[in-house]
């Protein structure tokens, strides 16, 4: 009788002392289909491998519900691509853009305009993640401050970003971060300062309730093969801080279990759910 009864205290003991698991507060996630871009030679992202093969890049934006606020990753490529159905060649001829679905068509099927979404952040600038990054100068924007200094200095066009993506923008809150920075103050979003393949480039873990961390890469690699075999394009604004990029997010990946979703491989992509569906 004793025995059973230090038994059920114990039992009693355990179940008191347990802490309750706070639950994840992002709700749901969704991976918005922003554009496509074809590439004539996938060496350039692969130095020394696939000479001349052609790719097809995924583009993808994240738009990300905590409690009752947004939060949007990447923009895609410009909306207006969306008028031209055979697409826009870059000058040198080696990448041409599309946009199918207009963002802000995406958006509204969410049930969204732009002005409702209270905090934006872009993995960097390049034309493809900031093609309509100028729709959101009502948000929170959470930019590196090297970043800042690159897009609004005297030459951004020596690091790839064209400076009217961000002119509506002038006068927006920035947030200017030099280094991590956890958007919910809650550690359910945290940006990661990942430079490299720009001088502010930046990824987000995200943990979502139910499928757990996810990290978004941006174009700290490109593709899953760039991942895994650590191949960065020799273009990156610095290669060996690229290296150490991704070494330092190998070893979150490994800490934290998260799943590493990486924008422009299209084949990652493919199991994934597009907005309007979503992932908790
Ligand atoms: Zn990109």
């Amino acid at each position: 009788m004793k025995a059973l009864l230090a038994i059920a205290v114990l039992a009693l003991l355990g179940s008191c002392t347990t802490v309750p698991q706070k639950p994840a507060a992002v709700e749901r996630m969704y991976v918005i289909e922003c554009g496509e871009n074809h590439v004539k030679d996938l060496s350039r992202w692969t130095p020394g491998e696939n000479i001349g093969k052609p790719a097809v890049f995924s583009d993808h934006c994240y738009l990300i519900k905590h409690a009752n606020q947004w939060m949007l990753w990447d923009t895609g490529n410009p909306d207006r691509l969306a008028a031209m159905p055979g697409g826009l060649t870059n000058p040198a001829g080696i990448i041409t853009a599309y946009m199918n679905k207009p963002l802000i068509d995406s958006l509204k099927e969410i049930g969204l305009v732009p002005g409702e979404i209270q905090y934006f952040a872009m993995s960097h600038s390049h034309g493809d993640h900031s093609g309509n990054a100028n729709l959101f100068a009502a948000s929170i924007i959470f930019m590196q401050q090297a970043e800042y200094d690159a897009i609004y200095g005297p030459t951004p066009e020596k690091y790839g970003f064209p400076a009217a993506n961000f002119e509506k923008l002038k006068g927006a809150k920035f947030v200017l971060l030099n280094g991590n920075h956890d958007v919910f103050g809650d550690g359910s979003v945290i940006i990661e300062s990942t430079p490299g393949h720009t001088p502010g480039h930046q990824s987000l873990l995200v943990q979502l309730p139910k499928s757990g961390p996810v990290l978004l890469t941006g174009d700290l690699v490109h593709l899953k093969y760039n991942w895994d075999h650590d191949i960065v394009p020799a273009f990156n604004f610095d290669v060996e801080r690229s290296h150490q990029s991704i070494t330092q997010m190998k070893e979150l990946v490994a800490r934290t279990g998260a799943k590493v979703w990486i924008n422009h491989d299209k084949e990652l992509h493919a199991s994934i759910p597009k907005a309007p569906a979503y992932v908790e």
